[in-house]
């Protein structure tokens, strides 16, 4: 297949990217570079089957040639970066869905939407199934990103209902591990940067709030099953083993070997306060599930980051 990846320098993009590759597919790479990083697809320019395009996904979308698939992986996706860039938040989920479900129906390809477990909000039940509709704050500074995710699911499923379009849609949990930024603010890049300098690590809120981190190769593993499937509803992709951010803090301290002591900042607004994946779907339909323990994971992500500081 011929792939249009949006947000190919991402951190998710880039792994997506990498993975059909590898896969024998050609990967045409788009990416304005707002959040992502040139040096996570570096290695992929060397590779005759990408091509690769600097471009804003919310305007007007123009790709030569044929596209079996286009997937719309571009997004700020940390907390900090929806506060610092909250307008471009809403356009790429917003404009830049609208744009890439365009060039999909005009190519008659698949498209595929990254959504999130952020369209559940903070959740009033835990785990979260495909079917819950979700407690989401719109004005909150999460809004921007939670908003734009839901209404590119909404699009996503009126282009699939009235131009009879095969879509996915993958609700992406917590996912961790290589090509993460350093400075990305969110708490596995934050803890390892901390306990990799010996700074405090620092826990937000009383550390009591609860998160379900998925490795990254196998967050890749379940999005490509995904795509080959007939499955045109929401699936949550993502690893059910759900901690508190402090027994997460302490086995970042550990996958580091670090002595580092555990601080604790105010909760921001709207963090949710629980949060897991409902993964009966993903099992069922896609024969997935994850495969890489949190420990290995961290292991892993820990060698990167030493690498990288
Ligand atoms: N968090 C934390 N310390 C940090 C960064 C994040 O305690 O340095 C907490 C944050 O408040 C949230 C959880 O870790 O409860 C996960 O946050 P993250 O930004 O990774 O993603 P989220 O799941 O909130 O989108």
């Amino acid at each position: 297949m011929r792939i249009l990846v949006t947000g190919a320098a991402g951190f998710l993009g880039s792994h997506l990217s990498r993975h059909l590759l590898d896969k024998g597919h050609s990967v045409v790479g788009l990416d304005n570079f707002i959040t992502g990083n040139v040096d996570n697809i570096r290695d992929l320019f060397k590779n005759g089957r990408f091509e690769f395009i600097n471009y804003d996904v919310t305007n007007y979308l123009h790709v030569p040639g044929k596209l079996d698939a286009v997937l719309h992986f571009a997004s700020p996706a940390s907390p900090i970066d929806y506060l610092k860039f909250p307008i471009p938040t809403l356009k790429v989920g917003a404009l830049g869905t609208h744009k890439a479900l365009g060039l999909a129906k005009n190519k008659n390809a698949i498209f595929m939407i990254a959504s999130t477990s952020e369209v559940y909000g903070d959740p009033l039940i835990n785990p979260q199934h495909e079917g819950y509709w979700g407690n989401v704050n719109p004005i909150g500074p999460r809004g921007v990103y939670d908003e734009a995710k839901r209404f590119a699911e909404a699009l996503t499923m009126a282009y699939h209902r009235y131009h009879h379009m095969q879509v996915r849609i993958v609700r992406i949990f917590n996912t961790y591990g290589p090509n993460m930024r350093l400075k990305d603010g969110r708490a596995v890049p934050n803890f390892m940067v901390q306990a990799l300098k010996g700074r405090p690590i620092t826990v937000y809120g009383d550390g009591r709030q609860t998160r379900s981190l998925c490795y990254v190769s196998d967050l890749i593993d379940g999005i490509y099953r995904l795509l080959k499937s007939g499955i045109n509803e929401p699936v949550n992709i993502g690893n059910p083993r759900e901690l508190t951010l402090l027994e997460l803090a302490e086995m970042v301290k550990t996958a580091a070997g670090s002595g580092s002591k555990i601080i604790f900042k105010p909760l921001p607004e709207d963090d949710p306060k629980v949060r897991r994946p409902d993964i009966t779907r993903a099992r069922r339909e896609l024969k997935w599930r994850p495969r890489i323990s949190l420990e290995d994971g961290l292991k892993k992500t820990v060698a990167h980051f030493k690498s990288r500081i």
